[in-house]
């Protein structure tokens, strides 16, 4: 080969998409070098495109020691040489580097946010022999065939370095702040017990544990209190309806018992009929946040599943850039041609044919805006490969709230019928929609229920079948789930639209959190008590807030990277030297946590059988089988045992069996649904899973 342009992407298919693009005849070979695939294009010049696997470089520790802190020197690294598990790391650079040696242009085709930015530039500075000042860079929002040539033709001159100096600040802030508060709990808890166990914080972690121990304390804390509602079945037309009473709490029981008195028996008549008629304007375009959410409450994905099921869409070609805080669709993306190519899937014919008749497209856009990347939208090209369901559904969503923002807002209409009974108000509530506009296209994901009411008039006399008095508790808040702790985040500003599901994920991890519905568990409110104690300013909400804001300034090129060094590490000297004055006493309390937390985390509940001592997760000495064994067998009060499954990860569940009252446990085997085991051998309602476990079991048995 002569000399030929190096394009640098950061992964695989984005490479094997773009060289595909390149070639003058559309065909690209795939060559590989110890394993590491690159791609060859040619038209007038040779073109080799080598990928990335994500980060290659990352910040470390300027010494290599690991045991100590504070730590405020720093340098880049190859990955493999500061991570344990990232060998492959080394032959991928150097295969980068082999090919850098006879390129004679660089081209960065990185993603086009931070994290790209950041990725591509150590790349050309580190691994091609610092070619970062002398390489252009490719900017696309799709790996459409069509929008890669354009973006070829149209290289922008040189790196954004804006937004590499944003990345390696967030880089570097971060790795301070992790490396030495996680080092400072850790050191302290193993310091004390002898014993290893990860303890971590982080600049955003730390704050977002807060929210949820907040949440938490209001939940414990929270004491329900009674109240009454009235309601009252109405029928109308031979139909029977619900109506509300005109107060929807009522404190006291002898006031709800007068006014159930008052009408029991009673007729109504309808005083007054309310009309209201609204428009419900259509949805903004998705960004990465919005779209999660979406995606949370309507298939139960997490923030993590979805940006990767969205990570995959993009590489597929299926959808646009979803790392965008952008609610906007610039006309550029050409609505027309995606919605004609949409046309050509059976489901989205009728619908993209009425927008193409349209004399214009417009779409509501949304306030938010993004330097990089627009919204997320489906580039029209249809799916070349079978996509699985969640797959499926995710673009399916964004097929449709792509079309759903050209359309013209819904129009509804509410009812409000007064109706009076021996003196009481009653309300009856009908919705109907008049016009279906956008709602129509979001189909399936539009939540919205309609009650329709017989036609009735104003004097009318209805009948009153009953009249219900119902006893209610107040209810604490709700716990916080996925996807609205991730809203939380958005809203508070803190993280990254790239990192705070990762951010969630490690609270999982850590255990300072467990369960769908996030509680939090004792070893998660003992690192926050410690550091709330010893270190306030590194948890607190505003001034992470506000380096973050400082370090959007750097995108714009308003602030320096040095500058929010330096206040990184003014928040942080303080706070670790108040961690290591405080280690021992620190190391206890944590200590203590952990060993509290690992018997929490077998100790299934109280012993049915002798009711006095606990049901463990206990392993066999001889056969290293583990069991459900009970505290009292150590002091030989009690031999209670049962049978566990041995594979998969087994927890208590906190709640006892519907059937005979026992503990439960969780079981969950790896890529599978976790399920309740009750393990009671005679329970009444044993479902024929437990009959599958033992079957699963003697099978083990016979064949081990
Ligand atoms: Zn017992
Ligand atoms: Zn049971």
């Amino acid at each position: 080969m002569g000399k030929y342009t190096l394009i640098i992407t950061e992964k695989p298919d984005a490479a094997q998409r773009i060289a595909s693009a390149l070639d003058a005849n559309g065909k690209t070979s795939k060559k590989e070098d110890n394993g590491v695939p690159y791609y060859v294009a040619k038209r007038d010049r040779e073109i080799v495109v080598v990928p990335a696997i994500g980060h290659l470089y990352t910040v470390t520790g300027e010494r290599s020691e690991r045991n100590y802190y504070p730590v405020f020197n720093f340098k880049w690294v190859p990955r493999y040489a500061a991570e344990r598990g990232a060998k492959q790391i080394r032959v991928w650079l150097e295969t980068i580097s082999k090919l850098a040696k006879d390129a004679d242009m660089f081209i960065d085709a990185c993603d086009y946010d931070i994290e790209g930015s950041i990725i591509g530039y150590c790349i050309l500075k580190y691994a091609c022999g610092n070619k970062e000042s002398v390489s252009k860079r490719m900017k696309y929002s799709t790996l459409t065939k069509e929008e890669l040539e354009k973006s070829y033709a149209e290289l922008l001159p040189h790196l954004d370095f804006a937004l590499i100096e944003a990345g390696r600040t967030r880089h570097e802030v971060d790795w301070l702040y992790g490396v030495n508060l996680s080092r400072a709990l850790t050191i302290a808890a193993r310091d004390w017990s002898g014993k290893y166990a990860t303890l971590s914080t982080g600049r955003v972690q730390g704050p977002t544990l807060r929210f949820l121990i907040a949440r938490e304390k209001a939940i414990r804390s929270f004491v329900p209190t009674p109240y009454w509602e009235i309601k009252a079945e109405i029928e109308i037309d031979g139909t029977t309806f619900e109506a509300e009473y005109e107060k929807d709490i009522i404190e006291t029981k002898s006031e709800a018992n007068a006014i159930l008195n008052e009408c029991k028996g009673k007729d109504g008549e309808v005083e007054k009929i309310e009309v209201k008629q609204f428009q419900q304007l259509p949805p903004t375009p998705f960004d990465l946040g919005a779209l999660q959410s979406e995606a949370y409450s309507l298939f139960g994905y997490t923030p993590m599943r979805t940006s990767d099921i969205a990570q995959r869409l993009y590489l597929d070609a299926l959808i646009s850039y979803p790392r965008t805080s952008s609610q906007k669709l610039p006309p550029t993306i050409n609505y027309e041609e995606i919605l004609k190519n949409l046309g050509k899937a059976p489901e989205y014919k009728k619908l993209t044919a009425e927008l193409l008749a349209k004399p214009e497209l417009k779409p509501k856009e949304g306030k938010k805006d993004d330097p990089a990347h627009p919204a997320i939208y489906p580039t029209g090209n249809l799916p070349e490969r079978v996509l699985s369901d969640q797959e499926r559904n995710l673009w399916d969503l964004v097929v449709r709230r792509f079309m759903a923002v050209f359309e013209e807002p819904a129009i509804r209409q509410s009812m409000k019928v007064h109706i009076n009974v021996n003196g009481h108000r009653f309300y009856l509530r009908g919705r109907r929609i008049l016009k279906e506009g956008w709602m129509r296209f979001y189909g399936p994901y539009v939540r919205s229920e309609e009650v329709l009411l017989p036609p009735i008039k104003e004097g009318q006399k209805v009948n009153v079948k009953k009249v219900i008095l119902e006893d209610k508790f107040t209810k604490p808040p709700p716990r916080y789930n996925p996807g609205s702790l991730l809203k939380r985040m958005e809203e508070e500003g803190i993280g990254t639209k790239a990192t705070r599901a990762d951010i969630i994920q490690t609270l999982y991890d850590r255990k300072y959190i467990r369960d769908e519905r996030m509680v939090v568990t004792d070893l998660g409110f003992e690192v926050m008590e410690v550091l709330k104690q010893y270190c306030p300013t590194v948890v607190s909400v505003k001034l992470t807030k506000e380096l973050e804001e400082k370090m959007d300034k750097i995108q714009l090129n308003n602030e320096k990277r040095e500058n929010i060094l330096v206040d990184a590490v003014e928040i942080l000297k303080p706070a670790i030297e108040e961690l290591k004055e405080k280690e021992k006493l620190i190391g206890e309390q944590l200590s203590n946590a952990i060993k509290r937390a690992r018997l929490e985390e077998r100790t299934i509940g109280t012993c049915p059988i002798c009711n006095s001592g606990k049901l463990m997760i206990l392993y066999s000495r001889k056969t290293g089988k583990r069991f459900i064994g009970c505290t009292n067998y150590f002091k030989k009060l009690c031999s209670a045992s049962f049978p566990l499954p041995q594979r998969g990860t087994v927890r208590p569940l906190g709640k006892n069996c519907r059937g005979c009252g026992w503990p439960t446990v969780q079981v969950k085997l790896k890529g599978r649904r976790p399920w309740n085991l009750c393990f009671n051998p005679k329970c009444p309602i044993k479902e024929e899973r437990m009959k599958k476990i033992e079957m699963s079991n003697l099978q083990q048995k016979s064949s081990g």
